[in-house]
């Protein structure tokens, strides 16, 4: 008889639970788990397709290899060579150009005690805060505008308020490929109650769009016109909450300025559609007495992210749609563990705890905590910044972790350069695809899931426990234990853990008296209740916290919710003639970023097997080109080669390619983000993602 044990999906931040079934002879195959409250037995194609993932261990780096100068090949080593080679080298670039010179760039798919290992050991014991993850790719921007708008980086409801809302608006997402169980949700949802208003907005019509009650095809960068001109017609009309507003909000004065600028006619104009959609769009949101919102990277991929974030967090402050069933701003996080991450601190701005690093007391009880050395004030490089600073060699060392910035940066060539020119490079990987073992002087490999023990936080703030069920293959080690034992190579005290859970009560301990409270929480725990939502401070409870700020206290010195008032301007790179179309890159529904699991799995490259440009049948015909015609997609970055799909699901003057693809048959031209480039949200820092100017041609 197979045994059965409980786990977490590890691909995106739905966080499903699976059922792994494992034989005598060690194979296993996994299923939905029925008594899992996120997924209640569900999984999607990616998830079903979990067990390939791990029993294919033909792409997986076996044994550390190490090179010792930049002219010679790697060769295999042991764990102590490759430890001992990686921390005399650190130790040197540390001790020559000081602690700024070396950075971790680690994954959304880390597990929590991972991350708080690497976390403590950049910034508590080396002394820098060069510490960010491929989540700042992804939701830094929704990060940023809840610490403004709420006082805490803090997703205030949870899945079941699907169930119970009146109206869904989904903004720039397309949760029916890319969150695809909380889309089934969406979908029993309005087939229980066919009234349930969805309004999506999306410059594509996606699979989502067929559920739309309205669907407002805006032109990309126009979010925020869009969302004032919502503000505006649900202050005209009277469908605000003013006691909400006046008892537990500040700022409102400034905003309702802001959202006069423009009237909803030149809105409609300036966003592409019809104004009596957005009219209608309005009408729904204002008439429902539970509102939600859910979006992703289409707000947060920008160089006005955050401002987008806001101005929807901003339709719920002025109608007190926030902290009841059914309402609130929710934010879905792309990665599994993206929340995770930053609750132990696991960005260049962050310290443990949702605690930052601008705030010396906070640096100071940290500090004490960790008893390493002294915690600097400066946030440390984000994500672009690290790649940047190899380039121009500020940066000297990177030590990568579970990611593939090589097809995932954008100005991907920029951080290929980054790479050359860096003096050390230490690669910590499942996979032996990865485009950045090419520069490797390290590498070390990692256990996968199912390898290691640890746990994950998903988009509702639910902890879930991974145990580890399988041995990883050759002399792969879990990153925590890969971390830890690096971290004694370099002399540094307090890694010396006996197991995970030690490494996740410290971060516990550190929860204290935070808004993320989680002190008596144990493994346990966890096990015992399959899941639980953080915060959870009472010992011996059945159920963590499903909803915050259901007293309209909100985590600002005030206590009061900040309605933010801003311009409307999109600040991303214009067309121009020589670039007069707007490229966004996304995803399909069968790969997961840059396909080092998902590629390896047969049925799932059956949906789209090759990467593929959406244009518009009047950009095509304007160009001559016909449908599966090789286009050749340029900016002033780089180029892309190919096929076209013209359908008119994506608006006119809008091109879509997908991000999956790294080198194909040894060449960089299906790669996405050889034409993205490096403008950051200037708060967030998040690049700009889903605008890019560029031109099509036939090849
Ligand atoms: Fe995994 Fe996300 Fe699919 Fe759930 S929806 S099975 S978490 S990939």
């Amino acid at each position: 008889m197979p045994e059965t044990f409980k786990t977490t999906c590890c691909y995106c931040g739905v966080g499903c639970g699976v059922l792994v079934h494992k034989q005598q002879n060690g194979k296993i195959w996994v299923e939905g788990d029925k008594d899992h409250p996120v997924n209640k037995g569900m999984l999607c194609s990616k998830g079903m397709n979990l067990h390939y993932t791990v029993m294919d261990t033909s792409d997986r780096l076996l044994y550390p290899e190490v090179r010792y100068n930049k002219y010679s090949p790697r060769q295999r080593a042991t764990w102590e060579e490759a430890l001992n080679r990686t921390a005399a080298a650190f130790a040197a670039i540390i001790q020559r150009f000081g602690p700024e010179a070396v950075a971790f760039y680690a994954s959304g798919q880390c597990l929590t005690e991972e991350y708080y290992v690497v976390n403590k050991l950049i910034k508590g014991f080396i002394g820098s805060n060069n510490l960010d993850t491929n989540s700042r790719l992804c939701m830094s921007s929704a990060v940023a505008a809840y610490k403004l708008a709420l006082g805490e980086d803090i997703v205030p409801g949870c899945y079941d308020d699907i169930e119970l809302t009146d109206c869904i608006f989904i903004a720039g997402a397309n949760p029916a490929w890319c969150h695809p169980i909380l889309w089934r949700r969406i979908e029993a949802a309005k087939a229980a109650r066919p009234d349930l208003v969805i309004i999506v907005s999306d410059p594509r019509v996606t699979q989502t769009c067929a559920l739309a009650t309205v669907h407002l095809q805006v032109t990309p960068g126009t979010d925020i016109v869009l969302h004032h001109a919502i503000g505006r017609l649900l202050l005209e009309q009277g469908m605000t909450d003013f006691s909400f507003i006046r008892d537990h909000t500040e700022g409102f004065d400034a905003y309702q300025k802001a959202v006069m600028q423009r009237s909803v006619a030149e809105a409609a104009l300036i966003c592409g559609i019809a104004e009596a959609d957005l009219i209608q769009a309005a009408g729904y949101i204002g008439r429902s007495e539970r509102f939600m919102t859910l979006w992703t990277m289409g707000l947060n991929q920008s160089a006005i992210g955050v401002h987008k974030n806001l101005s929807l967090i901003n339709l719920h402050l002025i109608t007190g749609t926030i902290g009841k069933p059914g309402c609130g701003p929710f934010s879905l996080t792309g990665q599994p563990n993206a929340m995770g991450g930053r609750e132990v601190g696991g960005l260049a701005n962050l310290l443990p705890a949702h605690r930052d690093l601008g705030n010396p007391q906070h640096r100071k009880e940290v500090q004490e905590f960790w008893g390493g050395t002294t915690i600097e004030e400066n946030p440390g490089l984000t994500a672009t910044q690290m790649f940047e600073g190899l380039r121009n060699g500020t940066l000297k060392a990177i030590w990568i972790m579970g990611t593939n910035p090589l097809v995932s940066m954008p100005d991907v060539r920029m951080a290929e350069e980054g790479l050359r020119n860096a003096r050390f490079v230490v690669v910590q990987e499942v996979s032996n695809k990865p485009e950045t073992l090419a520069y490797a002087d390290v590498v070390l490999p990692a256990a996968a899931w199912t390898e290691k023990e640890g746990t994950m936080t998903n988009a509702e703030r639910r902890i879930s426990y991974l145990p580890r069920l399988t041995t990883p293959p050759g002399e792969a080690l879990p990153d925590a234990e890969i971390l830890c034992r690096f971290a004694q190579k370099m002399g540094y005290h307090g890694f010396d853990y006996k197991n995970m859970e030690e490494i996740y009560r410290e971060h516990a301990r550190l929860t204290a008296g935070t808004h993320i409270d989680i002190t008596p929480l144990t493994y346990d725990t966890i096990r015992h209740h399959r899941t639980i939502q953080w915060p959870y401070t009472e010992e011996g409870a059945a159920t963590g916290t499903k909803r915050l700020f259901t007293d309209q206290q909100f985590y600002t010195p005030s206590g009061r919710a900040r309605i933010h008032a801003f311009g409307d301007d999109n600040v991303s790179e214009p067309v121009t003639p020589d670039y007069p179309l707007v490229l966004t890159t996304g995803r399909i529904r069968d790969h997961w970023h840059t396909m080092s699991k998902t590629g390896k799995v047969n049925k799932l490259k059956q949906h789209i097997s090759s990467p593929f440009l959406e244009m518009h049948p009047h950009d095509a015909a304007e160009r001559d080109i016909q449908m599966d015609d090789v286009v050749e997609i340029t900016n002033r970055l780089g180029s892309v080669q190919v096929k076209v799909k013209i359908t008119d699901s994506v608006k006119k003057g809008l091109v879509f390619l997908p991000m999956h693809w790294g080198k194909l048959f040894g060449n960089d031209l299906s790669r996405a983000n050889n034409l993205t480039h490096t403008l950051l949200d200037p708060i967030s820092k998040q690049p700009d993602f889903k605008f890019s100017a560029v031109q099509v041609t036939r090849y």
